[in-house]
C-alpha cells in the first residue's frame, strides 16, 4: 500500500503536463507504468498486466533485464561517448556481430530511431546513384498501409493518408503501391513472383514512373502497423526482380519484423532474398536504449569512396550509437541466442495463431487470424462473405474488455481511413507457457463477452 500511495497523484499530472502520442486512440484510459518483469508490467495503482504489444514491438527479451543495465553501466563508466565520425569498440563489435546476423557483408550506420534509419536510407539511395552518375534517380516506392515514421521523407514513404494529411507536404518524391493481403487480395500463397498480382502492381507503377527515375523501393517484409497484411511466399523475391530490372535498390524495413519478431532473425530471412539496405531499431536493444541501424551492403558503400571531398555522406547523427547503446544491443542480441527467442518466437507464435483459430473459428466477427512468429493479427469484419471491416468501437471494446482484465493489445490496419480492425499481438518473445494460456483466454473471453455470445 505504501508504494500506491508513493504515486498519488502521478495520474493528474500526467494529464496535466503528458503529450501522449495517439491519445485519441486508448481505450481503457492511459495507464502510468512503474516496473515491468518479464511479459508483465505494473501501473501506479499496482495493476499488473500481461504486455501483449512489447510495448510498442519493442520490448523483445521482456522487461527486468538487470544484466542490461550493468552493461550499460560498465560502459558509461569507461566510457561515456564519442561520435562515429570517429570509433569505439562497442560500435566494432556491434557492427560486426550485425555482419554476422545478416550473413552478409554490410556496413552500418547508427541512428537513434526507425525514422531516422530509414531517412538515412533514402539519403544513402540517392547519394549513390548520384556517385555512379545517374543524378535523376530520386524517387521512392513503398506500399500503402504501410508506416515508415514520423519524420517528413519517412512519413512520405508512409502509405496511410489519415497519418500524413494534416502535415503536408511532406518530402516529394514518394510513390505508392497497393500491398499484397493474404486475407483480401487474390494472390495464391505459392504463386510464382512473375505470376502474383502484387508484384506486376509494383512493376507497372516502375513502368509508369520511368524505371530509371526511381532511387529505391522500401518495404517491410510483413506490413505491421498496417494490420499484419501477410504477403504470399515469392512476392519479396519478385519485388527483389522488379527492382533489379529497373536499378532501384531494395530497403527493407526490419524496424519491427526484426531480432525474432516473425520466427526468423530478420523477416525478410523468411522469403529468401538479400537486401541492398536494411534498417532496423525497436528489437535492436529491446527498446532498453535508443538506438537504430542502416546496413548497407559493401558494394554500396564502396562506391562512396571517391577521391573528392564531396563524395563523401554528409550525414552526421550526434547521438547514433552512443557507447552504451551499442553495448547493451550487443547484450541483447547474446540473450536472444543464449535463450533461443527467435525460435521461441517461431514455436509460440504457431501455438498461439493454431488456439485463436480453434477458440474463435465459429466468432461471428473473427475473419482471419494471421501472422508470423510472435507477430499476430486478428481481423474483425461485419460479415465473413463480405469481410466488410466491423466498426472500431467494437475493436475498442474488445481492447478495453482486455485492459480490464489485465492484458495489453492493439489494433492496426487502416483498411478505410476511421478503420482499424485487426487486433495486433507482438509480446515479448520469451513468453511463458503460462503467458501465452493467459493471452489466449482473456482475448477470447474478450472476443465472445463483446459480441454477446457465450464461449464455443
Ligand atoms: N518503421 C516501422 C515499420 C515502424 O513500425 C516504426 C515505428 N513504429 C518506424 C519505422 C519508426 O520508428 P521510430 O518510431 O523509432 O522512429
Amino acid at each position: 500500500a505504501q508504494e500506491i500511495n508513493q504515486y498519488e497523484g502521478v495520474k493528474q499530472k500526467d494529464e496535466q503536463y503528458i503529450w501522449h502520442a495517439m491519445k485519441p486512440y486508448n481505450p481503457g484510459g492511459t495507464i502510468v507504468v512503474t516496473k515491468g518483469e518479464g511479459a508483465w508490467i505494473t501501473d501506479v495503482d499496482g495493476n499488473k498486466y500481461l504486455d501483449g504489444m512489447s510495448g510498442l514491438w519493442c520490448v523483445n527479451i521482456g522487461y527486468g533485464r538487470t544484466e542490461l543495465a550493468e552493461v550499460a553501466y560498465e560502459q558509461i563508466k569507461e566510457l561515456a561517448y564519442y561520435p562515429l565520425s570517429q570509433s569505439h569498440i562497442a560500435a566494432v563489435k556491434l557492427g560486426e556481430k550485425l555482419n554476422e546476423m545478416l550473413d552478409d557483408e554490410y556496413v552500418i550506420f547508427f541512428s537513434n530511431s526507425g525514422s531516422e534509419a530509414n531517412e538515412t536510407a533514402f539519403k544513402i539511395a540517392r547519394q549513390y546513384h548520384k556517385q555512379n552518375g545517374e543524378h535523376q534517380r530520386y524517387k521512392f516506392v513503398s506500399r500503402y498501409r504501410a508506416y515508415h515514421g514520423n519524420t517528413m521523407g519517412a512519413l512520405a514513404a508512409t502509405g496511410q493518408a489519415q497519418r500524413k494529411y494534416k502535415y503536408e507536404p511532406l518530402a516529394p518524391g514518394f510513390v505508392h503501391v497497393a500491398p499484397p493481403d493474404s486475407y483480401r487480395s487474390n494472390d495464391k500463397q505459392d504463386g510464382k513472383p512473375h505470376e502474383l498480382e502484387s508484384v506486376q502492381a509494383l512493376d507497372r507503377t516502375m513502368i509508369w514512373e520511368l524505371g530509371e527515375t526511381i532511387a529505391g523501393v522500401i518495404m517491410e517484409p510483413i506490413i505491421t502497423g498496417g494490420g499484419i497484411l501477410m504477403p504470399p511466399d515469392n512476392y519479396l523475391k519478385g519485388v527483389k526482380e522488379v527492382c533489379e530490372k529497373n536499378g532501384a535498390l531494395l530497403i527493407v524495413d526490419e524496424v519491427i519484423c526484426g531480432f525474432g519478431r516473425t520466427g526468423k532473425l530478420f523477416g525478410f530471412m523468411n522469403y529468401n532474398v538479400k537486401p541492398d539496405i536494411i534498417t532496423m531499431a525497436k528489437g535492436l536493444t529491446s527498446g532498453y536504449l535508443p538506438l537504430s541501424a542502416t546496413a548497407v551492403r559493401r558494394e554500396i558503400y564502396e562506391a562512396f569512396k571517391g577521391t573528392e571531398e564531396y563524395d563523401y555522406f554528409r550525414h552526421v547523427n550526434t547521438f547514433g550509437g552512443t557507447p552504451a547503446a551499442c553495448a547493451l544491443a550487443l547484450k541483447n542480441i547474446e540473450i536472444m541466442e543464449k535463450e533461443n527467442l527467435t525460435e521461441r518466437s517461431f514455436q509460440l507464435g504457431e501455438q498461439l495463431k493454431c488456439e485463436l483459430n480453434m477458440l474463435l473459428e465459429d466468432h461471428p466477427y473473427v475473419g482471419d487470424v494471421r501472422g508470423k512468429g510472435l507477430l499476430v493479427g486478428i481481423e474483425l469484419v461485419k460479415n465473413k462473405d463480405t469481410k466488410e471491416p466491423i466498426n472500431v468501437n467494437v475493436v475498442n471494446q474488445v481492447i478495453a474488455n482486455c485492459k480490464k482484465n489485465g492484458l495489453i493489445i492493439g489494433k492496426n490496419g487502416a483498411t478505410v481511413a476511421g478503420f482499424n480492425n485487426v487486433l495486433t499481438l507482438a509480446p515479448p518473445l520469451n513468453l511463458t507457457d503460462d503467458d501465452l494460456t493467459f493471452i489466449v483466454r482473456t482475448l477470447t473471453d474478450a472476443l465472445y463477452e463483446v459480441a454477446g455470445i457465450g464461449k464455443k
